[in-house]
Formats: structure tokens, C-alpha cells, sequence
């Protein structure tokens, strides 16, 4: 059968036969690979994508939710021409002022931040809060939760991917990719989100090696964590003197200007920054507890590279990066919090988000499917189930083919989602596309009903 986005999309399938004789996959990276072929897009306005052919697709997308101002923002746009015009370069390699600039910035909003380091990625961001949180406790592994994605290295690509198990069984530590050593397994403990009791019963076996708790506060951007969870888990690892860290790299911005922390009230050691933080650039952050942040400071005990200080011999701890606080994304990520920070800038965005869960629900019962919108804020999920998604294995059981299939009809409607994945909104999305996205999401669940 001919699948439903070949027709309107030959201009991407032969660009994509093309890609693959370059590029493993012809992608660059694996994220951007659906069935039965990418969408190849070429430009983009504000809450809009525009693919080789000519066919526009309302974004949900987002660039993984980094988009909280759409496409193209003019402010956005102009403060970095207007930099990069001051400065005469994109870069100087050196400290300069945005630097400062946009650390008293992270200080001022995000709770658990006192002290801030800025990496190139989400990923950088969430490997350094964990080397500062072994160095800081002393201790070797890792605790991480299952379903919960921090970047793709060794350490914490494990369980991601969520696999099938018992009710009630601790999660058994499994790679989500090739190479990663056997070593590394050890060095994890893996623990259920949402579920207290056993992620208590775990730490209490492992609590004199876990060096660092890292977790997602909101599960894969859409899943809300229990409050009582989050506490407990904030009590426990104090007490026990393990750094908790957040990974905030998906809600940070986009639940609000303090992040998850802020909105759940709950303040974690150290916190990993990304996405929105870039204003379409990209960029990482790590901030935190000041004695924490404080070993890597090469006034401490001397940095090995730079041949400084070291004359003791101490230890360090090691940070640094090319293009660390880069400042042609700085100036886009100061401008995406100033806006951020205009009267009702989130509300705005989490009323249409609220809107359109709303009718996507009703559509979909209009039409005989059971389907339920999870999410936090201004990101959901679409989960064909009925019953309340807690966890990760929650929507491994959801009617994971059926969703998978509306989202191919979705696409060739002209609402663009990686499938199967969540929606993000942005301040773009105004009441005219949301209109035009439940005419399209209509359009798609009709045909899906179909079959
Ligand atoms: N942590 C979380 C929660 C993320 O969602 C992501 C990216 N999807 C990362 C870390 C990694 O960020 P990056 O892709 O910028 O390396």
C-alpha cells in the first residue's frame, strides 16, 4: 500500500535515497529518522515548517521543544546581528560580558542555582552535574531513572528505552545502545519514576556507593512527577549527603522561568539548563549549590591545562569547552528570557496548550478512540489508553501502533511531530493555528478511522 506522506513528499524521498549514501541512515542524527523516510524541510515562520515540496506543516516539533518563541523571532534575530555587528566576530574565546551577564541571570530565577557553568549541549550540561556529583560525594555510581533520557553517552544511555517488565520488579539495567561498556552498567542503578517505595528499597541497598541521583522532574518532558515522590526523593538523598541533580534541560524555560523546580517546589543540588535557554542555538548549562560548582574552579587547587596553579598537586575537578558561553547564543538566550518574562508570556502559551489537549481528546471520542493528552505545561503526549500514565511502562502498554498510524495521517495533514513523540507549543501558536491544527487533527483521526 502507498503510504500516506509518498504522495506529497517525493522531493523528500529522493533527497533521502541520496542522504543515505552519505550519512549512516542519511541522518545526522538518529532522532531525525522516521518511517518511511524523513520530511526534508527547507524554511520556517514563526509557528510554521516549509518542506522541499512546497507543503507547510504546522510545527509541534519545535526543535525537541527548544522553540518557545517559534520560528524566527525578530527580536531574537536582531539582538544577534546587532552582536555579532558590536563584536565584529562570532566568538572571542575569552570571558566577556554576557557571560556575567546571563549567569546573574540563572542565579536570579532558577532556585537551586547559585553558581552557573555554560556547556554546548543539554548533554554536556547533565555529564558535567554528574562528574561534579561524584567528585562532591566521593562515590562511584549513578542512580538514574528508567525512561528518563540525559544525552547520549555512556553513562546514563541506559533504560531509556523502555522495555517490558513485571509489576512491581526493579528495573534490570539494560545499554540503549552498541559499545557502551559492560563497566559502565555496573556503575548504574536504575529505579522506577513515581514509584517511592521501590526506588526507596533500591537506594537503601546501594546508598554507601551512589555518588549521584539524576532524574528528569517531569518525565520525558510530559509525564508530572508525584509530589510526594519528588520530596521523598529530595529528603532522602539529603539526608544521605547524595547530589540530586535535575535534568532541566527539557522543562527549564518551558514550565516556567524557575523551571520544574520552581513549579513543584523543590530544589534540587545541582540543575542541568538547554533548549530554550539557546533561543534556537545550541547550549547547556549547569548550575547549583556554590560549594558544589566551586570544584571546578581553577583558583581551588589549580587547573591541570592551564599550568596555573598546581603547585600542590591537589585534585581537579576538570571543565572546559571551545565554545563555552558562546556569545552569539547568549544574546539569543537573553533575549528568549526577556520575552519570557513579559506579563502572562507563559499563561498565554499554556492556555492554547490546555485548548488543544482539550479538543484533541474530543475529537478522538468523537470518533471512537480512546485517547488521553498527558502533559505538563506547554508539552503533552498523546497516550491511546484509558488508563492514568504514572510511568514509562505506562505508555509501553498504551496502543502504541494505532497512535503511531494517526501520526502518519498527521503528517501528510500538515501537523508536524516526530511520531509517537510529544507536542510543544510555543508563543506562536496563537488561537488562528490552533484552529487550523484541529481541522488538520480531524482531518487525520477521520482517516485513521477509516483504517
Ligand atoms: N536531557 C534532556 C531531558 C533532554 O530532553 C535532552 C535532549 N532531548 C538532553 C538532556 C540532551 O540535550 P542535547 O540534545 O542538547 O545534548
Amino acid at each position: 500500500p502507498v503510504h500516506p506522506l509518498q504522495n506529497k513528499t517525493r522531493g523528500s524521498a529522493k533527497r533521502y535515497e541520496e542522504a543515505k549514501q552519505w550519512m549512516p541512515g542519511g541522518v545526522t542524527a538518529n532522532i531525525k529518522y522516521f518511517d518511511p523516510y524523513p520530511i526534508f524541510m527547507e524554511s520556517a515562520s514563526g509557528a510554521y515548517l516549509y518542506d522541499v515540496d512546497g507543503n507547510d506543516y504546522i510545527d509541534y516539533n519545535l526543535c525537541y521543544g527548544a522553540l518557545m518563541l517559534g520560528h524566527g523571532n525578530p527580536q531574537i534575530l536582531e539582538a544577534v546581528q546587532k552582536q555579532f555587528e558590536q563584536m565584529g566576530t562570532p566568538v572571542l574565546g575569552t570571558p566577556h560580558e554576557l557571560e556575567l551577564e546571563m549567569a546573574k541571570r540563572l542565579v536570579e530565577l532558577v532556585p537551586g542555582v547559585e553558581s552557573v557553568r555554560f556547556t554546548n549541549s543539554g548533554l554536556e550540561a547533565t555529564m558535567f552535574a554528574l562528574r561534579l556529583a561524584r567528585a562532591w560525594s566521593g562515590k562511584k555510581k549513578v542512580a538514574k531513572f528508567e525512561g528518563h533520557y540525559h544525552g547520549g553517552y555512556d553513562q546514563v544511555l541506559l533504560n531509556v528505552r523502555i522495555r517490558e517488565r513485571k509489576q512491581g520488579m526493579p528495573p534490570y539495567v539494560c545499554a540503549d545502545s552498541m559499545g557502551v561498556s559492560e563497566e559502565i552498567r555496573k556503575q548504574t542503578v536504575v529505579l522506577p519514576f513515581n514509584d517511592w517505595a521501590t526506588t526507596e528499597q533500591i537506594l537503601n541497598q546501594e546508598v554507601c556507593s551512589i555518588g549521584a541521583v539524576i532524574l528528569e522532574p517531569v518525565q520525558a518532558g510530559f509525564i508530572p512527577p508525584d509530589l510526594d515522590f519528588l520530596k521523598n526523593l529530595r529528603e532522602y538523598t539529603h539526608h544521605y549527603g547524595i547530589p540530586l541533580i535535575f535534568d532541566e534541560v527539557k522543562t527549564g524555560f518551558r514550565v516556567g522561568l524557575s523551571g520544574a523546580q520552581g513549579r513543584y517546589g523543590v530544589t534540587p543540588d545541582l540543575t542541568a539548563l538547554g533548549k530554550v535557554l539557546g533561543g534556537g542555538f545550541p547550549v547547556g548549562a549547569v548550575g547549583g549549590r556554590r560549594e558544589m560548582m566551586e570544584l571546578a574552579s581553577p583558583l581551588r587547587s589549580g587547573d591541570i591545562l592551564s599550568g596555573e596553579r598546581n603547585q600542590e598537586g591537589g585534585s581537579t575537578l576538570f571543565h572546559s569547552g571551545t565554545y563555552n558561553g558562546h556569545p552569539m547564543i547568549l544574546t539569543a538566550g537573553l533575549k528568549t528570557i526577556q520575552a519570557l518574562e513579559e506579563k502572562g508570556a507563559y499563561q498565554s502559551v499554556e492556555d492554547a496548550t490546555m485548548r488543544l489537549q482539550k479538543e484533541m481528546e474530543m475529537i478522538l471520542k468523537r470518533n471512537g478512540f480512546c485517547g488521553q493528552a498527558v502533559g505538563v505545561g506547554t508539552i503533552f503526549n498523546l497516550v491511546f489508553s484509558n488508563k492514568p500514565v504514572r510511568e514509562a511502562q505506562d505508555v509501553l502498554d498504551s496502543e502504541r501502533t494505532l497512535r503511531r498510524k494517526l501520526d502518519n495521517f498527521l503528517l501528510e495533514k500538515g501537523i508536524y511531530i516526530k511520531p509517537l513523540n510529544r507536542f510543544s507549543l510555543s508563543s506562536v501558536h496563537g488561537p488562528e493555528a490552533i484552529a487550523e491544527t484541529l481541522t488538520r487533527f480531524e482531518a487525520g483521526v477521520k482517516q485513521l478511522k477509516k483504517g
